[in-house]
C-alpha cells in the first residue's frame, strides 16, 4: 500500500523511479558511451496489437518480459539476452486453443548516429540509436514474429479432425470410423436430391451407429 515502497526495491529502482512513458524505450544516458560499460535491464512491456501471424500471436497488451544486457561498444550498443512472450492461438490440425510462452534469445547491435556501422549500412540493415534512446520494440517484434509457427499444433502428434464428422480424433476412440454409404444408396440419394443425403443419420440401416452417441 505504501507509495514509497518502489524506491526501496533495490535493483529495479532506477527503472521504477522514472515513470516510463514507453517501456520499450531505453534511456542510454545512464549507460554512457564509454566502451565496456554495461547495464542490465529486467522489465516487462505490453505487446502491441500486430504481433501475430495467421493462427497464433501475442495477445495485445499482454506483458512481454525482457531480460537484456546493454553493452556499450565502439559502434553503438550491443543488446543481448532473452525475451519471453506469451502466445495464444489455435492448432492448425484440430483447432484446439493453444497457450504457450516463447523464450527467445536476442543479440543485436544498435548503431550510433554517425558511426561507421551506420554510415556503411543500408537504412533497413541496421538498428539505430535515436539520440540518447533506443527502441526495443522493433527488435522484439521481429524476433517474436519470426519465431511464430505458421502451422502451430496442440501436440506434436495431433491427429487432427475426422474428415467425416469433424470431431477431434484424439478425443475419439482409436477405432472411430463411419459406415461408408453403400454405392447403391448413394445413387438413390442423388436421385432424391440433397435432402436424402443430409437426413441420412435417421435413415434405416444407420441406426445402430448413431445410437451409440
Ligand atoms: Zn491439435
Ligand atoms: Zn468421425
Amino acid at each position: 500500500m505504501s507509495a514509497a515502497s518502489p524506491l526501496r526495491s533495490g535493483a529495479a529502482s532506477s527503472d521504477a523511479r522514472r515513470p516510463a512513458v514507453n517501456p520499450w524505450r531505453v534511456d542510454l544516458r545512464e549507460l554512457g558511451r564509454r566502451a565496456g560499460s554495461m547495464h542490465e535491464l529486467d522489465r516487462s512491456a505490453p505487446a502491441p496489437d500486430d504481433w501475430r501471424v495467421e493462427l497464433i500471436g501475442v495477445p495485445a497488451g499482454t506483458e512481454v518480459h525482457l531480460r537484456l544486457r546493454l553493452e556499450s561498444v565502439m559502434e553503438g550498443v550491443l543488446v543481448s539476452g532473452e525475451i519471453d512472450a506469451p502466445v495464444t492461438g489455435s492448432c492448425a490440425r484440430c483447432l484446439e486453443p493453444i497457450e504457450d510462452t516463447l523464450s527467445l534469445d536476442v543479440q543485436e547491435l544498435f548503431a550510433y548516429e554517425g558511426s561507421t556501422t551506420e554510415a556503411t549500412s543500408e537504412e533497413d540493415e541496421v538498428r539505430r540509436i535515436e539520440g540518447d534512446h533506443l527502441d526495443l520494440e522493433p527488435l522484439a517484434r521481429d524476433t517474436v514474429v519470426l519465431a511464430l509457427p505458421l502451422a502451430p499444433v496442440c501436440t506434436e502428434d495431433c491427429a487432427g479432425l475426422c474428415v467425416d464428422c469433424g470431431q477431434r480424433l484424439d478425443d475419439l476412440p482409436a477405432d472411430h470410423k463411419h459406415e461408408i454409404v453403400d454405392a447403391r444408396w448413394a445413387g438413390l440419394a442423388a436421385k432424391f436430391g440433397t435432402d436424402a443425403s443430409t437426413s441420412s443419420p435417421g435413415a434405416p440401416g444407420e441406426g445402430p451407429t448413431t445410437e451409440e452417441n
